[in-house]
């Protein structure tokens, strides 16, 4: 059920294993996806899920984006017919010998599992990355065997696990998210990203976040097995890093900030578990380069830096994001908010933010909560309008960050279309400034 990434992997992989697979979608399937089901032979339909097409299977494979609760799951679990997430069916079908890492959190998923990937790739591991970033983990297992896979794993992805162990599972930090899906109870959704230690027993390292007061008290309440392991106690200042008893220097600008010295230290410690040497260690953190839209050096325009970090979609991202900047911020904030409470911002904006610039259709909850600091405010509807603003606002010296705390939904696509109209806007500006 669902035909995303996940959705065709699973079927992809299904029916390289010899099962009859049907494919069921409540919208479209994409193009690409289609082209894929097409050339295997796979049938699917289109535009609904029909209950009586299921009755028989032996298996079903839901996406991740559908609800437990949704009707036709409840239906199939009524029926007495397994349903399960892409990753357990991937999982069952791992080459022998194999070895997962696995990652999830409330923030820094992807950088951290794009930076574990780099150390253990940089070192001549053989290794894959996917789960919930890049390929579905079943698409990496239709490639060929790896020795190692380094997951990003959703909660929504580890509600649908039952047999699957990580080797080496990382929990960064929990902060409220998507609680529509778990009854608004903040313990189902960390319990649902404890998930990632599901299984492991005594075997592997649980690498969990030391400072994260929600991360202790669950495992402090529960009767555990696992090998914990609490990162970062010290990650406040400084160049240095500190792990395993080697020192790490972090210049790299994609790893600035607090939060990205914590992300580094987990993915330090996986490739030290490896085996992997301090010097091999140290030069992939020096050759990493992040994924767009977080904390992304776009470009100085008459010496003022432009910064995206589109991809910071709650408060706490927000507040990483200005306790690394180091010079006055001019901030671009906003969007569709989700129930935000901005109070945990207002010392950091005062101290670190000289003029916010709202860009959002409703600005109202932004006006009200940072009005008081009687910064400059303006308005804006459009990216390249924020852009303008905050050029005319900022001199020399000055960092302009887009760090929304919001959706982007009531001005653009997605959060990528967001960061990506920034940055063109950025470009431009640059351009007829003939500072290119
Ligand atoms: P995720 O995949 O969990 O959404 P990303 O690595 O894509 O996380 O980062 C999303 C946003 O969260 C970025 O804007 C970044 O600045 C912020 N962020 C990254 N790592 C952390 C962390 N360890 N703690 C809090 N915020 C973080």
């Amino acid at each position: 059920m669902g035909s995303g990434e996940s959705g065709t992997g699973a079927a992809l992989l299904a029916a390289s294993k010899g099962y009859a697979v049907w494919v069921s979608e409540a919208g479209e399937i994409g193009a690409a996806n289609r082209d894929h089901l097409l050339a295997a032979g796979i049938p699917f339909e289109e535009g609904g899920h029909t209950l009586d097409r299921m009755r028989d299977a032996e298996v079903v494979i839901k996406s991740p984006g559908i609800p437990d609760r949704a009707p036709i799951v409840e239906a199939l679990k009524s029926l007495g017919i397994p349903v399960i997430g892409e990753i357990e069916f991937a999982y069952r079908h791992l080459p022998e010998g194999a070895k997962i890492i696995g990652i999830t959190g409330s923030n820094g998923k992807t950088t951290t599992t794009l930076l574990t990937y780099h150390l253990l790739l940089e070192a001549g591991v053989d290794v894959a990355l996917g789960g919930n970033v890049g390929r579905s983990f079943a698409a990496l297992l239709l490639e060929r065997p790896y020795a190692w896979y380094v997951l990003e794993l959703s909660s929504f992805q580890l509600d649908g696990i039952h047999t699957f162990r990580s080797d080496i599972g990382m929990l960064l930090n929990v902060s409220p998210d998507h609680l529509d899906r778990y009854d608004y109870q903040m313990d189902l959704y960390v319990a649902s990203k404890f998930r990632v230690v599901l299984n492991m027993g005594t075997s592997g390292v649980c690498l969990f976040n030391g400072g994260d007061p929600v991360l202790q008290s669950f495992i402090q309440a529960g009767d555990w097995q696992h090998s914990w392991e609490a990162i970062g106690d010290d990650v406040s200042d400084g160049e240095d890093l500190h792990a395993g008893g080697a020192t790490f220097r972090l210049r790299n600008p994609m790893l600035q900030g607090r939060h990205n010295r914590m992300n580094a230290l987990f993915a330090i410690r996986a490739a030290q578990i490896l085996g992997l040497s301090r010097d091999v260690i140290q030069r992939g953190l020096e050759t990493f380069v992040n994924h767009p839209h977080r904390l992304e050096p776009i470009g100085t325009i008459d010496g003022i830096s432009f910064i995206n970090d589109s991809k910071a979609t709650n408060t706490d991202a927000v507040g990483y994001a200005l306790d690394a900047m180091k010079a006055p911020v001019v901030w671009i904030v906003g969007g569709q908010d989700k129930g935000n409470d901005y109070m945990p911002l207002l010392p950091l904006v005062r101290e670190k933010v000289k003029a916010i610039i709202c860009m959002g259709i409703d600005n109202r909850p932004i006006l009200e909560a940072f009005g008081a600091l009687g910064k400059p405010m303006e308005e804006v509807r459009s990216a390249a309008a924020a852009v303008e603003v905050a050029y005319r606002m900022a001199s020399s010296g000055d960092v302009v960050l887009l760090s929304p705390a919001c959706a982007s939904f009531d001005l653009f696509k997605n959060y990528l279309d967001r960061g990506e109209q920034f940055r063109f806007a950025v470009k431009e500006l640059a351009k007829r400034s003939g500072q290119v």
